[in-house]
């Protein structure tokens, strides 16, 4: 790493701490996730700044902002099974791999899953299970085996009016969701606590922009064209 690399990152996580993220344990995994290597490179010049980027396929790779107060609204702990829906490049389920025990995660774009996972080899981290899938409907039983209900979840594409109640199942009693929630150009950032099998605690975080969470899992030229979706 090059002194103007270390420079970029302790820039941003100062910009982090200044913009109310406090957690320490985020600002490290922020400061350590090398978000360059996630990004094309025709966008790495602005990799360490506080934006959201083009990451093909139409998708977008969240602020930096938005991804700290995603992960630090969750209180994460070093034994928590967290769920996260839309991989994209995978940079937000790297800073949760550092946090938690173990990351599931699902994306509906195969080409951007495949691309993810080579970079969680290439960073080695070794506490992540991807699967191509429509993440609405949860994480499936897999050879029988069914991992849910999560500590956590973490979706990081807004569901329209509500949380798909698929998710709200997959929580354990006491665990939290974030899911940033409402139509293009309204939608809120919104934590779920879950206080027992029926109801939930509902709090709003911030205002965002999300792509839209979709359904079923991508046909092959799907985004290819809308190059520019709303972040
Ligand atoms: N967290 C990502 C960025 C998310 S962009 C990152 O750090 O790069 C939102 C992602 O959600 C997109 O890649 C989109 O394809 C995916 N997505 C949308 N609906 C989905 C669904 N039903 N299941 C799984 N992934 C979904």
């Amino acid at each position: 790493m090059n002194t103007q690399d270390i420079n970029r990152r302790i820039r941003l996580v100062m910009d982090l701490r200044t913009k109310g993220i406090t957690d320490a344990k985020v600002l490290g995994a922020m400061e350590r996730v090398p978000r360059d290597e996630f990004v094309p490179a025709a966008v790495r010049d602005q990799a360490w700044d506080d934006m959201a980027l083009p990451i093909g396929r139409g998708q977008t790779i969240s602020q930096p902002f938005v991804v700290a107060s995603m992960t630090q609204a969750l209180k994460l702990s070093d034994m928590d099974k967290v769920l996260e829906i839309g991989t994209g490049c995978g940079y937000q389920t790297a800073i949760l791999s550092k946090l938690c025990r173990r990351v599931y995660t699902i994306e509906r774009h195969k080409p951007l899953l495949v691309r993810a996972e080579q970079m969680f080899e290439h960073l080695k981290l070794r506490n992540i299970t991807a699967l191509a899938g429509d993440g609405m409907k949860g994480w499936p039983k897999i050879s029988g085996i069914q991992q849910a209900p999560f500590d956590k979840i973490i979706v990081t594409a807004a569901a329209r009016e509500k949380p798909p109640q698929a998710l709200l199942d997959q929580l354990k009693p006491g665990g939290m969701m974030i899911i940033p929630v409402g139509p293009s150009g309204d939608q809120w950032l919104k934590l779920y606590k879950k206080e027992s099998d029926e109801a939930y605690a509902v709090r709003d975080i911030m205002p965002v922009r999300f792509v839209p969470l979709l359904p079923d899992i991508a046909k092959d030229d799907e985004g290819e064209i809308s190059k520019n979706a709303a972040v």
